[in-house]
């Protein structure tokens, strides 16, 4: 009998900076639809964006972001915008 004892899995935890309490689901009136809502430095980290440039993209206006008590930015028009950046081949 051939038991395999040397599989071991490490799972990578840095993935804990995103904290779900920053991330909401809101109506993107430029995307039309329901998105990925985040603060600009939550967004800067799912994008690894530094928040500093997220908020110049926002004064920008390169980026959909709403504003109420706080500014929520668009996650996915973040997204969008980082392919254009590297558009590095894969
Ligand atoms: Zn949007």
């Amino acid at each position: 009998m051939n038991t395999d004892d040397g599989f071991v899995v490490e799972i990578d935890e840095r993935i804990s900076v995103t904290n779900d309490e920053q991330q909401f689901e809101a109506y993107c009136s430029d995307c039309s639809k329901m998105t990925q809502m985040a603060t600009p430095k939550t967004a800067g980290v799912l994008t690894e964006i530094s928040e500093r440039e997220v908020f110049r993209l926002i004064e920008g206006k390169e980026i959909h972001f709403i504003e109420n008590n706080r500014v929520l930015v668009c996650v996915e028009s973040l997204r969008n915008l980082r392919a254009d950046f590297n558009t590095a081949p894969e």
